[in-house]
């Protein structure tokens, strides 16, 4: 090759050298690609370079960037060879050259035309795994799907939820031993789920093993042993709920004892008096399972939320780390997740080593050593009436990915504190069935909105060993990115105001910013492209679970029509400058004078509306971002053109229908949006002073 090629060509004739195999991934030290969705099996979320450092994060600057035409933006890349690998909104992949920004190939699963109702539920897919040359994703109508990575051509399709199902996948898969794992989610919406993860062979799609996570109807048998005994901690005919206990983000290999290790999100549904009236424990929700990789046979187990009545997911990063403990190295798992507390758990035997509280709790005062429980706060499961405790359902940690430096052996969380309430009143737990098609928790829909200064969020650097945080940044309002670390000792964060930061991964310091023209919610990641140290992370308008917070995080002006789903690159000295971008601004919501509306009208229309429309389009008809305005929107001003939108008009463009809602339901919420923006414009907030009904939490 002549010696005048820019590196980046180079690094291209080269594309391909790299197997991504087992010895590939459980490699720590491996620094130049990010080839699973924590880069290696250990989680991290860490990359080795060196070549951005405090010293040199001044320089750095914006490669290229990349306009996307999906619906969301919140996943993480892989970036194998030179090549980045990203999945974005309804699971479309695209593979571009790392150094140039140019694409390669596309691939759309053409998700919308097959969801059909669960179009209405949880996010876009949120990563990918990659194995031998081929790529895996889950798309939200179930499937399971292998492309080959040098065209994007498919290799199989497997669908990995049940028939007739109101399953959906958002999470990444994770491949080992040549077999891929996944997951799924779906246990509030619709009629519910049963959790349960599944593995297949990678060359074929052939399926290995599945195992559930919670006991299904005693008449017809448990799948496996441990399920029987996970029937003793049930009453009541729980069954007829399905249980919950998802398995639809945290998945992580450990090569040390060859096992998978996974988290289960709540019980379902949320309201205990509904699934299992006499209480107990729900095994196996809320709690981490450890697995034999290549059989699926159950390990150990841990329940951080025995009887979860909060929404406290335990779905977060599972990343493995060998610590010194008492003097000794033991083997363990780092995991923060939804209630507050930082545990420590040892990877040989499940039990808890350590556990602090990492953000503002009140639903329990400890986690007791002793027992593995926690401590909890009397009245917490709303026995007596409402209860209000922290952190609420969205979790002190969602999602969003955090990552561990070996460096600095601190863990950087993306925290959040806001409270719940929960309330049961009105509801009979005897009677009380879920809506098909809509959002299910067993609780009663308050009229609040949240306050747009509601909810903080900060960059915690927390000290596992010690069990304390090393610093802290506070971010403004709520829900921020995952966090990447570097081996020149930075730690990069987006944050829902739009900017992209680097700090210090020692004192926290701010030490560069970039401002990316939408919310920056996804995790960033660092690889080797053309030989030099890239960073590359998508931004885009807040997507679900934010997005229905409404004013909480609308205040920073992403709007779901106006602004990009992009990919940003940035290198040392790199010089491109982004595309026009709309300035940030909150929507402007449209009266129709000519309307007679009254409170009557609206709480009516707010019936309707609550189930069915807050997951997109916000509390209060405010939205966040991960759909359209309403109030601002000509469509909704439109009582044909509404309707027609309601009923599918818009599906392939990712508006779910709504054939079970009539001529007047439709009308109702309408004339709900029509209110809501007739007391925008006049200034008012909504009537009530009630807390926010709870909304889906990080299981989105
Ligand atoms: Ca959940």
């Amino acid at each position: 090759m002549p010696a005048w090629l820019p590196l980046a060509a180079a690094a291209h004739a080269f594309a391909g050298s790299a197997v991504v195999d087992g010895a590939h991934l459980r490699d720590d030290a491996r620094a130049a690609d990010w080839a699973s969705d924590g880069r290696t099996y250990s989680e991290w979320h860490y990359s080795p370079l060196r070549e951005i450092d405090a010293s040199s994060v001044q320089r750095l600057g914006l490669a290229w960037s990349l306009d996307l035409d999906t619906l969301d933006a919140v996943s993480t890349p892989l970036a194998v060879d030179g090549v980045l690998y990203v999945a974005a909104g309804l699971s479309v992949v695209h593979a571009i050259d790392a150094a140039s920004g140019r694409l390669l190939w596309r691939y759309d699963p053409e998700v919308a035309k097959v969801a059909g109702v669960k179009l209405r539920y949880g996010h876009g897919v949120r990563g990918l795994a990659f194995w031998k040359g081929r790529l895996y994703v889950g798309t939200k109508d179930g499937r399971l799907i292998a492309l080959n990575a040098a065209d994007g051509s498919l290799a199989w399709s497997v669908v990995t939820t049940e028939p007739g199902d109101d399953r959906t996948i958002s999470g990444a898969p994770r491949v080992f031993n040549g077999k891929v794992v996944i997951g799924n989610r779906g246990t509030e919406e619709g009629r519910l789920g049963r959790g349960f993860l599944t593995c297949y062979d990678a060359d074929t799609g052939r399926q290995l093993w599945r195992f559930w996570t919670v006991p299904g109807n005693p008449a017809d048998g448990f799948e496996h042993d441990a399920l029987a005994m996970a029937a003793r901690t049930w009453t009541g005919q729980w069954w007829k709920y399905k249980g919950g206990g998802a398995a639809w983000n945290a998945i992580t290999y450990d090569p040390d004892f060859n096992r998978i290790y996974f988290g289960t999100g709540n019980a379902a549904p949320y309201n205990w008096k509904i699934r299992s009236p006499g209480g107990g424990d729900n095994l196996f929700t809320a709690s981490i399972l450890a697995l034999d990789a290549d059989t699926g046979a159950y390990a150990w187990h841990y329940q951080t939320v025995p009887g979860d009545a909060w929404d406290f997911d335990t779905a977060m990063d599972l990343q493995l780390a060998t610590l010194a403990i008492d003097g000794a190295p033991r083997k363990v798992l780092l995991h923060a997740p939804k209630n507050g507390f930082f545990y420590v758990i040892d990877r040989a035997n499940g039990k808890v080593l350590s556990a602090e509280k990492f953000a503002r709790v009140t639903w329990a005062e400890r986690i007791d050593l002793a027992t593995g429980r926690p401590v909890e706060a009397p009245n917490i499961r709303f026995e007596n009436g409402p209860s209000t405790f922290w952190p609420g359902p969205i979790g002190a940690h969602a999602w969003q990915p955090m990552s561990f430096s070996p460096r600095t052996g601190l863990v950087y969380i993306p925290r959040m504190e806001m409270p719940g309430y929960f309330s049961d009143r009105g509801i009979d737990p005897k009677t009380w069935q879920p809506i098909p098609g809509a959002f299910n928790t067993g609780l009663e829909s308050s009229a609040g909105e949240p306050p747009e200064d509601w909810g903080t969020s900060a960059l915690v650097a927390w000290d596992p060993v010690r069990q304390r945080p090393a610093w802290k940044v506070d971010h403004p309002g709520m829900w921020n990115g995952g966090t990447l670390a570097l081996g020149g000792d930075l730690v990069f964060q987006g944050l829902g105001d739009g900017t992209f930061n680097a700090y210090s991964a020692t004192s926290g310091a701010r030490l560069w910013s970039f401002g990316a023209g939408a919310a920056v919610i996804a995790a960033p990641i660092s690889y080797l492209a053309g030989g030099r140290q890239q960073i590359t992370v998508l931004a885009g308008p807040h997507p679900s679970s934010a997005g229905a917070f409404g004013a909480v995080v609308a205040k920073f002006g992403w709007d779901y029509r106006r602004h990009p789903r992009r990919v940003l690159t940035f290198v040392l000295d790199g010089k491109a400058a982004l595309p026009a971008t709309p300035a940030p601004g909150v929507a402007q919501p449209l009266d129709d004078p000519a309307l007679v509306l009254d409170a009557a009208t609206e709480e009516a229309g707010r019936r309707v509306y609550a189930p069915y429309c807050t997951g997109c389009h916000g509390i209060g008809a405010i939205s966040g971002g991960s759909a359209p305005d309403l109030r601002a929107s000509a469509v909704a001003l439109d009582r044909a053109g509404f309707r027609a939108a309601v009923r599918g008009a818009l599906e392939s463009r990712g508006m779910p229908r709504f054939d079970e809602l009539n001529d007047e339901a439709i009308e109702s919420i309408r004339l709900y949006v029509r209110a809501r923006a007739r007391a925008a414009i006049a200034g008012a907030r909504a009537p009530g002073a009630a807390p926010p009904r709870p909304v889906p939490g990080g299981a989105g």
